[in-house]
């Protein structure tokens, strides 16, 4: 079994729709083993996307990452980052395909409703910044 790393966004947060895409996510199979509602601090909106510093998007990205709850989770099954990266469809709403997380509920390309790790190494590297090992109960 492989683990992935999951964000609901604000977007999703403020529209009361959390437990709409665990059910999603836990009717695909995979299984959420950490999971908690937290603000993000600037800082620590800016470390996470820190691959991102020199977009156009960068500073409203932390902005808006920063601009409400978010849901940090992590997520197991098999194939876990690929999988999930498939469930939550495209970054472009526009372009998400149809049954997928961003088709159903994304508003934008910012505000698109969902993070996934988009490999293995990224997903370790993201489930340690977030989560204590005793955190995580599979
Ligand atoms: P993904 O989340 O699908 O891995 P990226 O890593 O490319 O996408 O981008 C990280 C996040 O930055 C996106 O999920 C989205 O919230 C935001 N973003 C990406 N591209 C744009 C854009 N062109 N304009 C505004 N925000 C964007
Ligand atoms: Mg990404």
């Amino acid at each position: 079994m492989k683990r992935t790393f999951s964000i609901i966004k604000p977007d999703a947060t403020k529209r009361n729709i959390t437990g709409a895409i665990n059910n999603i996510i836990e009717s695909s199979g995979l299984k959420i083993i950490a999971q908690k509602r937290i603000l993000l601090t600037e800082s620590q909106a800016k470390d996470f996307y820190d691959v991102h510093k020199d977009k156009n998007f960068f500073t409203d990205l932390v902005q808006y990452m920063t601009s409400g709850p978010v849901v940090v989770q992590v997520l197991e099954g098999e194939n876990a980052v690929v999988f999930y990266r498939d469930l939550m469809g495209a970054t472009n709403p526009k372009e998400a395909k149809i049954g997928s997380i961003r088709n159903k509920y994304a508003l934008s390309i910012e505000a698109n409703s969902v993070h996934g790790s988009d490999s293995l190494e990224n997903a370790n590297k993201e489930i340690d910044f977030f989560f204590k090992e005793n955190e995580i109960v599979g």
